[in-house]
């Protein structure tokens, strides 16, 4: 069990929305690319990716059940 963080870089605008969530997962980098430094977080971390789903402006972030 577990879960996958899924980003569409086609969509994503490099806002950092995400990154203000959560740092330890996503980052905007100085090239004004995302990274996503954590693809398969622990649980406890579900709530704040499941926000940046929800609040990413694109619609670019997705959760990948494992
Ligand atoms: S919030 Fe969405 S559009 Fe903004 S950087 Fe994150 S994935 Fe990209």
């Amino acid at each position: 069990m577990g879960f996958k963080v899924v980003v569409d870089f086609d969509k994503c605008e490099s806002n950092a929305v995400c990154m203000a969530i959560a740092p330890d997962i996503f980052e905007v980098r100085d090239d004004d690319y995302l990274y996503v430094l954590d693809e398969t977080p622990a649980e406890e971390r579900r709530p704040a990716v499941q926000e940046a789903v929800d609040r990413c402006p694109k619609q670019a972030i997705s959760i990948a059940e494992l």
